[in-house]
């Protein structure tokens, strides 16, 4: 993750009426997703005199909620995580609401505990790879929560636990002003199985957002492109066909009416003509006259109903075909974590090494400096824009890949290749790089466990 995209959640701040318990709930259904074959439970406690609907900056509380406690389960490999909101000091309308998260971790040591919220080191790519880029880093949260008038402390035990406390101030909001979409869901009974095989592409910025999103699509069948950067959006439809654009209206790169405009005045007919539905938490008049004039199509505010986005999808559908398309042909960066880790297989590989683990053990090490290499290199390689190097660096690298059956990397870096012959379309091809990133560290921690599965069963 580039440093700037980390540092550009400090730019921009809303206050509008949100619904807090929703985004509570999100958050808790996302973490939840997020702890896979652990005896960890997450947990949270509300108190419920807290006003439903608040005024205050919404996404900025689901990334700070979703770092800490990302963190936690990070870190507890069994036990508890315990999420405590509580209501402080009220005057007036205003209020403070005080956030505990507690778990049972491994804990921080004293030494580290002094440096925790220093400043964040530039992500190095090491960093990326191993975490995938979801987090803030505790620097950046504690600089939100700061410039959002708020403290965070923190307290923790080597081996026993952590607990990180954070305040923030808010307003009771006004539910009239929050528009409720007025769909009723027997109407849709059955038409999730309408926009099955629908590809879409999602430009959105804020993770708790994506990884929501794509949730939902997916189990309707959609297929799914989600991007945070407006470049790398504009040349996936330029090189995919895509049959509607979802369109957060705020991003730090460029919003999402500068965004609409570039594809209205596309070259390719099909592209200007695709349907875009805005995304907004705020959507005021001003709006939508804009949307009217930079060519947007719809609206859904946030926080949206699974129904009402369905519901969306449909209106926006008009007389597209609905594509039951392939999906081993679409490459999409996963929003990592959410995915099932790919099945690794080892054996064949153990086979061709006559059953000898060391040999393996070589392969794989062989393997993850290759993969390391390939990710240093081209990252540099796009720097400059310099086709044939990256030619050369994913030719070299595709063996590996298939040797190791690690299918979906592979077919992520034959498709880099044939571009660097064909198109030599950079932004694509940073696209397609960043999946890469995304892809690796989750086949890397699947070889781990075939590995020590092969290796347990040796002892054995
Ligand atoms: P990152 O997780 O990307 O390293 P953070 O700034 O979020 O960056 O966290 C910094 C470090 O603080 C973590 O790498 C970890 O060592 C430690 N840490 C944070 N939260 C916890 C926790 N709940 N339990 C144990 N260690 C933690």
């Amino acid at each position: 993750m580039e440093y700037s995209k980390l540092s550009a959640g400090l730019e921009y701040f809303e206050s509008v009426d949100f619904n807090f318990y929703s985004i509570v709930r999100d958050v808790m259904y996302l973490c939840n997703t997020l702890i896979v074959d652990k005896n960890v439970k997450l947990e949270v406690d509300l108190d419920t005199s807290i006003p439903e609907i608040l005024v205050g900056d919404p996404s900025k509380l689901s990334q700070i909620l979703l770092n800490v406690l990302g963190n936690a389960i990070k870190f507890v490999e069994k036990g508890d995580i315990h999420l405590k909101i509580m209501q402080h000091e009220q005057s007036g309308d205003q209020f403070v609401l005080e956030f505990d998260i507690t778990d049972t971790g491994i804990g921080i040591s004293e030494d580290n505990l002094k440096h925790i919220f220093d400043s964040f080191k530039q992500a190095e790519l090491g960093t990326y790879a191993t975490y995938g880029g979801s987090g803030l880093g505790l620097s950046i949260v504690k600089q939100i929560i700061e410039k959002l008038d708020g403290q965070i402390t923190v307290e923790s035990d080597l081996g026993i636990g952590t607990t990180f406390k954070f305040t923030l101030p808010y307003k009771k909001g006004n539910d009239t002003k929050i528009l409720k979409g007025k769909i009723n869901p027997n109407e849709l009974e059955g038409s999730s199985e309408l926009v099955k095989g629908m590809r879409i592409l999602v430009f959105e910025d804020n993770i708790l957002n994506q990884k929501l999103i794509e949730q939902r699509l997916r189990i309707w069948g959609c297929i799914t492109y989600i991007t945070d950067n407006p470049l790398n959006g504009l040349a996936i439809l330029e090189n995919k066909r895509v049959d509607i654009v979802l369109m957060d209206l705020r991003m730090p790169k460029m919003d999402g009416f500068e965004v609409t405009k570039r594809i209205r005045k596309s070259k390719n007919g099909y592209v200007r003509e695709i349907p875009i539905i805005a995304l907004t938490a705020d959507f005021t008049i001003k709006d939508k006259d804009q949307c009217n004039a930079n060519g947007i199509n719809d609206y859904i505010l946030k926080p949206y109903s699974p129904d009402e986005l369905l519901s969306k999808l449909l209106k926006n559908k008009n007389n597209m075909e609905t594509i039951h398309a392939i999906e081993s042909n679409i490459i999409s960066p996963r929003t990592n974590k959410i995915d099932k880790s790919p099945k690794i297989d080892l054996a064949i590989i153990l086979e061709e090494c006559m059953g000898e683990v060391g040999l393996l053990e070589e392969l794989v090490t062989l393997y993850k400096q290759n993969a390391l290499e390939f990710i240093g290199q081209v990252k540099l390689h796009l720097k400059n824009t310099d086709f044939n190097q990256l030619e050369f660096a994913t030719h070299k690298i595709k063996a590996g890949l298939a040797m190791m059956q690690t299918f979906s990397l592979h077919k992520i870096v034959e498709q880099m290749h044939k571009i660097c012959q064909t198109e030599k379309d950079i932004k694509y091809l940073e696209f397609l790089y960043d999946c890469f990133l995304m892809e690796y560290p989750i086949v890397e921690k699947a070889i781990n466990m075939e590995l020590e599965n092969i290796r347990r069963n040796r002892k054995q």
